[in-house]
């Protein structure tokens, strides 16, 4: 099934809730994206959809009965996390996004207005939880402009691996360290070489990526084709998949990450659907004349048509003298994902292609997003080749890699000339010294 784009996407379309109209926000009524929180007046964790300032209570919205879903909907709606509602897959999805769309639309009436307003609760007065039972996650590396500076600094004559361009490289995270946005990232241990011991890891770096949650899952030896690989992705997110690069170097010969990677994996707590970003798909990149032939399971007409998805990310630094001095974040990236070498659909098709069962709220994602200039690297490792040439930020610190109290913000949007702009929200957390993490 291929999701079109249809009144859902109206640019024009207005909502009656007058703080998704404004032109800064990540969530007008075109977005409408997913998450689990839990309030000041209700602590169980439930269903949201998120739309201006707002979160839209669904529990509150069903026992209004403000909506016309089906059983399984309904149900997978009075959850405290998306798995079920991921499983329901992309028809079911859809008709939720339109009765969604029509209920919050300028144009729903009064009474219905006032109904659906008591289910309203203000965005300040939530807490974001994860979006779903992370059952695995699998982090890729898909991005060739990442793939060559980060290679360049280990092996200058051949930077890219041979296999790069043939099948979307991952390896196999952590999914019991994958934690909502706003969760501090306690500065990890490890071992850094033959004599030291235990040490605090020097080079701590975040990774910008994308990722994104299967909805409907996969059977035991089910392989999924590409033209279908789209229907099993229920929505993306934005990730930091936090990264202690001395760790890494010792650790990762033979075997590959380890525990530089598995201590904290941050994600934005809204999940934009797959429906919302229609309108953003561009043709898949061009992959070079020197590219080597790619198997048939890896393209299809229909892939490279529209295989990329265009959204504009952004990385925010903020250490804690500039919060001292009210300066906020500086920017020190701006990749696009547009970029990347591999799309979604290509790395869930290569990951089912042996047969592993893939389950709804499993998350996969991108890896590192790096735009072609080093300016635009998703980690530190590369824009400041590892730390030997330092960012400069406002109040002249350095950063080559992380320090205690550093805030990482990560931000996205999609934008397209004809339609609304939709955007991921925050992914954001402060580094802490390991000691003191337990109280943040
Ligand atoms: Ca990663």
């Amino acid at each position: 099934m291929t999701i079109l784009i249809d009144e859902t996407h109206d640019a024009t379309a207005l909502s009656w809730v007058e703080s998704a109209n404004l032109e800064t926000s990540d969530f007008p009524l075109q977005n409408l994206p997913f998450g689990i929180f839990a309030s000041d007046t209700d602590s169980s964790p439930r269903v949201g959809v998120r739309i201006g300032a707002f979160v839209l209570d669904m529990r509150s919205v069903l026992a209004a009965g403000l909506i016309v879903v089906d059983p399984v909907v309904a149900r997978a709606l009075q959850s405290d996390t998306l798995n079920a509602l991921m499983s329901t897959g992309q028809q079911s999805s859809g008709n939720l996004r339109r009765e969604l769309f029509n209920l919050l639309h300028m144009r729903t009436g009064m009474s219905s207005q006032h109904a659906t307003t008591v289910c309203l609760i203000p965005a300040s007065e939530v807490t974001m939880l994860l979006p779903a039972n992370v059952g695995d996650f699998t982090d890729f590396f898909t991005s060739i402009h990442h793939a060559q500076r980060s290679g360049q600094l280990a092996r200058p004559d051949s930077p890219l691996h041979p296999n790069f361009k043939n099948i979307p490289i991952a390896y196999h995270g952590r999914s019991s360290s994958v934690t909502v946005s706003g969760v501090p990232c306690s500065r990890p241990y490890g071992q850094t070489g033959p004599d030291s011991g235990y040490r605090l890891t020097e080079k701590l770096d975040f990774e910008l990526e994308v990722g994104f949650f299967v909805g409907t899952g996969t059977k035991a030896a089910e392989r999924v084709a590409l033209d279908s690989a789209d229907t099993h992705i229920f929505g993306f997110c934005l990730v930091n998949d936090w990264s202690a690069r001395d760790i890494q170097r010792w650790e990762a010969a033979p075997l590959g990450p380890f525990l530089a990677k598995s201590f904290m994996t941050s994600v934005s707590p809204w999940v934009v659907t797959s429906e919302a970003l229609a309108p953003f798909r561009l043709p898949a990149n061009a992959r070079g004349d020197d590219a080597p032939t790619l198997a048939a399971e890896l393209t299809s007409a229909k892939h490279t048509a529209s295989a990329a998805i265009n959204i504009s990310l952004q990385v925010t630094l903020q250490t804690a003298q500039m919060r001292a001095q009210g300066i906020s974040g500086e920017s020190v990236a701006r990749p696009n994902f547009k970029d990347q070498y591999w799309s979604a659909a290509q790395m869930l098709t290569h990951h089912s292609s042996n047969g592993c069962r893939l389950r709804p709220g499993d998350l996969l994602s991108s890896g590192t997003v790096s735009g072609p200039d080093r300016a635009d690297s998703g980690c530190l490792l590369e824009r400041t080749v590892d730390g030997r040439e330092p960012v400069t930020l406002p109040t002249r610190e350095q950063r080559g890699y992380l320090e205690d109290g550093d805030i990482v913000s990560m931000s996205g949007r999609c934008m397209r000339r004809g339609f609304r702009t939709i955007g991921f929200g925050e992914c954001q957390a402060r580094v802490v010294s390991a000691s003191s993490s337990s109280q943040a």
